[in-house]
Order: C-alpha cells, then structure tokens, then sequence
C-alpha cells in the first residue's frame, strides 16, 4: 500500500507558495535500502532548504546511502513503482532556490559516501599518460585538493568557495578566475560514473556514452546523478602573487579584463582573473577592515570612490602563480604586466600566499561571516552571464541605476570569460557573444523585509535586460515557468527534453530546478 501525505513547497519569507502532492510507497520500507533510509524530523528537516534560505519544502526521508549501489536501488524502486517519487541527490546544499530539495520524495545526501575510504585516487600520470584524479562526486573540492597535492597536483579549475561537492558544482558549471583559460570545471571531466533516472548504473565519457556524458555536465542534475568524475590534473604551483587592482573607471577596468583573458595576454599573464564591484556605501558602511584590505586601504578606497562620480569602483583581482625557483621570474612578470594596464595609480594591491591559503580564501571571509551570525542569512543571489557588447549598458542601467542607493551587502562579482573554452555539445548554457561576463550579485539579506527588497531589485535587474534586450542568461538558473526554461535553454532546449526523456523518463531526478514539471 502507498503511504501518502502532502507537503508544502514554499517560498520561505515572500508571499509566494506552490503546494506540491507526494508519499512514498510502504513496501519501499520493505526493501533492501529501507535501513538506510532516515525519516525522523530533525534528518528530514536539514534537508528542507539550503544556503539560499529562501525556499523551504521536507522530504518524506533521506536516504544515507553506504555505496553508490543503494543510490540506485532506490532510484530504480522509484522509477518501477506506479506511483514514480522524486530523488534528489544533495551535496552540501549550497544551492540557493532549493535545487537540491524533494518534496514528497527522498534526499539523497551525496556526503555519506564520503564517509566511505578511498572515494579520492590520483593517477600521477607519466611515461605519456596525463594525471588525473578519480573524485566521488559527494567529495568536497578541499578533499580534492588536499588528496592531489600529496601528488604535487591539482585540477586547473576551481569554483571560489571550496566547501561545495564535486557534483553539485559539475551539474552547473563550476566556474572561476582560472575559466578563461581553462574553460569551466565541466569541460575538464574525462569520465564519469552516473546513475540514471532509470536506476542504470552507467560509465561514460567523450567517447563511451557521450550522449549522457554531455548531458549530465552542467545538466541541473536532470538527467543522473554523478558518482564518480575523473578530472584532469596538472603540477601544482607552491605560491602565488595575489594583486587587486582599482579602477573607477568601468570602460577602463572592462578594457584591462578584457586584454588579460584575452590569448595574447593570457599565455604571459596572470593564471586567474576575476573582478568586483564596490558601490560607495558598501565602502563607507561595510567593514573597516577586510582579509584583503587593510583599514588603509578602506579609507584610500573610500576617497577614491568620493572621486568617482557614481561612488562605484571596479577592482581586478589576479593570481600568478609560482614556485620558489620562480620567484625572480613571477616579480619580472607581473610588473611586465601591471605595465600594460591601466588602473589608478598607486591603487595596486599585492599580497603573497600559498596556493592553498589562495584557492581557499573564502574560508577566511566565512569564518569571519559565521562568527558575527551573517552566514546563516538568506541569500537571494543572482548570477548571470551578461554578453561583453552589452556590459557597459549593463554597468549603467543596473549597477549605476537599479543599485543607487543600495546597500547590498555581500559581494558584486563582475568578470569576462571566453566563450570558445565551454563545451557546446553540453547541457550547460553559456553567456552570449565571444566573450561574456560573469556579473554575480551576491547579497546577504540580514534585517527583516531585505528578502522582498532584493528579490524586488532582482525583479528590476531581469526585468532591466529583458527590455534593454541585453540577452543576459542566468548562471545557477531559476525560473517560474517552462517557458522561461525553454528560454533559459534557447536552441539545445528540444535536446534537453529528448534527453529528459531517455535518461529520466518518469521525472524523477532533481525535482528542486522545477524545470520539468511533469513527463510521466
Ligand atoms: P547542492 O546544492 O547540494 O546541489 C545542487 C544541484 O545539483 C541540485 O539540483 C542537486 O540535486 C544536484 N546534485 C547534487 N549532487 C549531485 C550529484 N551527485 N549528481 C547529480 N546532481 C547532483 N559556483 C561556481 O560555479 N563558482 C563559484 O565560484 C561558486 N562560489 C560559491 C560560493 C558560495 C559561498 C556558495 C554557497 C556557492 C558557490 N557557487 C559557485 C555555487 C555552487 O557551485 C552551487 O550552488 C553548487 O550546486 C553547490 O554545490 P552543492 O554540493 O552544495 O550542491
């Protein structure tokens, strides 16, 4: 007999609310994975909601799977019942719109794999062979790193914060500083193993299942859910020269990013670029004093900003990396090419650490956020890829316009990548033009009424592009109707359906990106 109850899918602080039906059946609880199959309210409530602390909706039970195998008995349970129940692999659930939540169904939670030895190997390569690391995909890129420094290596590609699994980042992207050289972390996979929406346990790559290979990278976790990847390595630097550099001058700032991504400057030049943004009350109301920037430094910012007719300052923030053989050499390149730019003067930044205290740096700004309680906050976060010929249009109507008067606290990302390093015959959508910039707006909401205020200038900042015509894409993408998915997907939207189709015929998997409502 099926044991039915509903379940509220809503939307935690804001006046929306979708209710969605769902049960499980009883006879699931007769089955092999019954034992590992948790239903008391306190596992069923940590994986309600997520980072973003905006949407919140409870399993019927999470499943605490010991192998990959007990992944897919209870996908294959569902996927052969009458009544198909929803699956959803859970990382750490840093997502921020409930991706990784299912009502009515069961959260796999992907960490207790990790309990598990020996889900981390590396292949040191040699005698031709390339290196390269077999990760679970419940691993946390930290684990990933720290297992292939013993080796001396280290993937190329790494997401800013590193407390977020393997997988959970692979079935979006897994973008950062060292993209544009690299292409996202999805385009740096060899292998995976995943497990379908039929229950099918399945090994593929470019060559060997492609169909499912290109699907599952960037794939929303639509399409199975990712146990292994095998990622490609390189030599691991020791130390790197970290640099931020001021501008209050978006077209001059844009230029310079521009230039250091592009290939003429990128095979001599810094090894990671990223960029921020810094309205003036960020500067004056923020903190005193970051990891970065010393109190000096906030006030020489803050007057340069009061010189700036819009109080906005644009930093850059390389890397270059180097090993201590190196050392004359990285100082002779980065002044080479700290020549060619164009920031304010005298507003370079430098700091010198390790490679590992550099790919970790946001460990830093958490611990800082989680001790004064603005960790835990909502996070109405927007990321969009905003195509390079409109990034000016953009700065003004949204930046110098929706933004004045904000104080969003948080951080404004604002960096280009190269269009031609992402993988087309992936699910994952990329920005428009040849080049792109990842313009994220990734704000806390810490006083009461911040949620609806931000989700109301989100409103703004979408609503802006669509009728500039900007022709901006969501990166961790979320939408209220099909339409808008079929949109979001633009000419691969037919593929990811026929894909839905042949690897999760019954729409299971994932139900959290609300993309496929309803295939059975
Ligand atoms: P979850 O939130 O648990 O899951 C995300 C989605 O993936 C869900 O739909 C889930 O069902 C699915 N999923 C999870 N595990 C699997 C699996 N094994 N197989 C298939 N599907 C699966 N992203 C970047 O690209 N670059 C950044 O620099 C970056 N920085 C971030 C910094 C912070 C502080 C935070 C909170 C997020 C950041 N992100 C960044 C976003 C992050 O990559 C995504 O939110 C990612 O999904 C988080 O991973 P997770 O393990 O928490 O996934």
């Amino acid at each position: 007999m099926a044991a039915r109850c509903s379940i509220a899918f809503m939307v935690m602080a804001s006046c929306l609310s979708v209710v969605v039906s769902g049960g499980l059946p009883g006879d699931l609880f007769a089955h092999s994975v019954a034992s590992k199959l948790r239903v008391d309210r306190d596992t069923t409530a940590r994986a309600s909601s997520d980072f973003g602390r905006i949407v919140a909706a409870a399993p019927e039970a999470v499943l605490h799977p010991a192998t990959p195998v007990d992944i897919a008995e209870l996908v294959r349970f569902s996927a052969s019942s009458p009544s198909p129940f929803p699956v959803a692999p859970r990382g750490q659930g840093h997502s921020a719109r409930g991706q990784s939540l299912a009502p009515g169904g069961v959260v796999v939670d992907m960490r207790a794999l990790a309990a598990r030895r020996g889900r981390v190997n590396v292949s040191a390569g040699g005698a031709g062979a390339a290196p390269y690391v077999d990760a679970g995909g419940e691993q946390l890129w930290a684990e990933v790193l720290r297992a292939t420094l013993e080796h001396g290596l280290a993937p190329r590609v790494w997401t800013d914060y590193l407390r977020i699994t393997v997988a959970g980042t692979l079935s979006n992207a897994g973008i950062g500083g060292q993209a544009f050289r690299h292409g996202p972390q999805i385009t740096n996979v060899l292998e995976l193993d995943v497990i379908t929406g039929r229950g099918d346990m399945v090994t593929c790559s470019r060559d060997k299942e492609p169909d499912l290979f290109f699907a599952v990278l960037g794939g929303l976790g639509q399409f199975g859910i990712i146990t292994r990847a095998r990622i490609g390595l390189e030599p691991a630097p020791k130390r790197v020269r970290w640099v931020r550099l001021a501008y209050s001058d978006v077209v001059t700032f844009t230029r310079d990013q521009e230039l250091l991504i592009s290939k003429r400057a990128s095979e001599a030049g810094f090894d990671y670029v990223e960029g921020q943004v810094q309205l003036n009350r960020t500067l004056t109301e923020g903190p005193k004093s970051t990891p970065f920037f010393s109190r000096f430094d906030i006030d020489r910012l803050v007057g340069l900003a009061s010189e700036s007719v819009s109080g906005v300052i644009y930093f850059i923030e390389g890397a270059m990396y180097y090993n201590e053989s190196t050392t004359a050499s990285v100082d002779q390149k980065l002044t080479s090419v700290l020549e060619q730019l164009s920031f304010d003067k005298c507003f370079v930044f430098t700091k010198d650490v390790s490679y590992v205290q550099f790919l970790d740096r946001v460990r830093e700004e958490e611990r800082i956020l989680r001790s004064i309680g603005m960790w835990d906050v909502p996070h109405p976060w927007l990321n969009l890829f905003v195509p390079q010929s409109r990034i000016l249009d953009f700065d003004t109507g949204v930046l110098k316009g929706v933004f004045v008067g904000a104080n969003p606290v948080g951080v404004i990302l604002m960096y280009p990548m190269n269009r031609n390093m992402w993988d087309d015959r992936m699910t994952a959508v990329s920005g428009n033009d040849d080049m792109f910039y990842v313009v994220g707006l990734l704000r806390s909401a810490v006083v009461p009424g911040d949620v609806e205020r931000l989700e109301r200038e989100n409103e703004a900042v979408l609503a802006f592009c669509d009728n500039e015509g900007i022709g901006c894409k969501q990166y961790l993408p979320h939408y209220a109707s099909q339409d808008e998915w079929r949109s979001h997907f633009g000419p691969k939207w037919s593929r990811v359906t026929e894909l839905k189709v042949k690897y999760d015929p019954y729409g299971i998997l994932s139900p959290g990106q609300r993309i496929f409502s309803s295939l059975t």
